[in-house]
């Protein structure tokens, strides 16, 4: 079967053009400028853009990836989905060996079936002094054999290990992710600038919600959000919600990394796409007031409810990035950090027909994951 999107203005990473392109089974196979060669479904001169990537991902529509409840997380897939994003993690917070296990056990499946691109543990291996929303009684330091445990109870799917560099342990369990085929990402960390270093020296090439939950920039003491910045071999995650960082700090960040090493986040809860209301995030009770997830005790911010059509429209209007430039951060740049960039995140010849149609105010107004509609425009 064979589709043609026509009076598109296509949107890569390289620059965006007027034309057209033809989907069959599920790829895209032709990619043309001006008008499409034979009638084709037209877009009425709206954008197309790469179905967005998200490496940072708590769950959605009520549901919370950490419970491992599957109907839940199908759920919270499906509203991402309608936001934009075709590509995906599942992030656990900290929880005990066996419930982190259970969970990523459950959730191995729905990467098997495709909706999931693989399980991020958040936690347990993080610092008291920054643990934000994760159960600090829960907090325990790496081990190698541990985390071994968890990696075999995903079955190949666990993608993402957050750790805190500084802890006792913590380049051995870097080191050993690594050798298993898993990104090790440093963040919820106290660490000083040349302990961050040596978590990259140890395989690190991830920076989780980079500003949020690590020491801030200081001009005697630069600490991780310096070393995470300056180092060519780490891509840094943002969360562009207008909450959890200033738009002048996320320019900053994006002026040093630039568009290959930045990967914009939802890092978004179980309250995305619902009310205000009380959730819960693992083992934590969260409030969330005007969109704002809060932790009941304490007050920290606990996750967020934004989606990355969301975070890309604030990428252009509130960060100042060029078309292009968002279309990088949201879809190209966490394919790549994720190794899946031959598949997606881009609109090329060959690559999966993952495509979000957004209109002139840049509104999600089509979706589509493997060349079929998820809402039509
Ligand atoms: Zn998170």
């Amino acid at each position: 079967m064979s589709l043609t999107l026509a009076d598109a203005r296509i949107v890569t990473s390289e620059g965006v053009h007027d034309g057209w392109l033809t989907i069959e089974d599920g790829r895209i196979t032709h990619i043309g400028r001006g008008s499409a060669p034979r009638d084709g479904h037209s877009l009425g001169g709206r954008h197309v853009v790469p179905g967005f990537v998200d490496i940072h991902n708590h769950g959605g529509a009520g549901g919370s990836f950490p419970t491992g409840e599957q109907d839940r997380a199908r759920e919270a897939v499906a509203l991402h989905e309608r936001h934009g994003t075709t590509t995906m993690i599942a992030s656990l917070v900290t929880g005990t060996t066996d419930e982190l296990a259970a969970a990523a056990s459950s959730l191995a499946e729905l990467c098997d079936e495709g909706l999931l691109a693989g399980v991020h543990f958040e936690g347990p291996y993080i610092s008291k002094a920054r643990c934000g929303a994760h159960n600090p009684a829960l907090l325990r330091e790496p081990t190698p054999q541990e985390f071994a445990t968890l990696v075999e109870a995903g079955r190949g799917h666990v993608r993402m290990l957050t750790i805190a560099p500084e802890l006792p342990g913590a380049l051995d369990t870097i080191r050993a992710a690594v050798a298993q085929g898993v990104i090790a990402a440093l963040g919820h960390s106290d660490a000083t600038f040349e302990q961050t270093l040596e978590g990259v020296e140890a395989g690190a090439s991830v920076a989780t919600h980079l500003y949020n939950a690590m020491p801030a920039l200081g001009h005697r003491a630069p600490g991780p959000v310096a070393a995470l910045l300056e180092d060519e071999r780490v891509t840094v995650e943002l969360i562009n919600d207008g909450v959890h960082v200033h738009p002048a700090m996320l320019r900053l960040a994006f002026d040093v990394a630039g568009p290959r090493r930045t990967a914009l986040i939802t890092d978004a809860m179980a309250a995305t796409g619902m009310g205000d209301g009380t959730y819960v995030l693992g083992s934590m009770e969260v409030t969330v007031t005007d969109g704002v997830a809060r932790l009941v005790e304490g007050g920290s911010i606990a996750g967020s409810t934004l989606t990355m059509d969301v975070a890309f429209r604030r990428a252009v209007r509130e960060v100042g990035l060029s078309l292009p430039e968002a279309v990088q951060v949201a879809s190209l740049t966490p394919a790549r950090v994720l190794g899946l960039d031959g598949e997606v995140g881009s609109i090329a010849v060959g690559r999966f027909a993952d495509l979000v149609v957004l209109d002139n105010s840049l509104e999600v107004a089509g979706v589509m994951k493997r060349g079929s509609w998820i809402t039509e425009p």
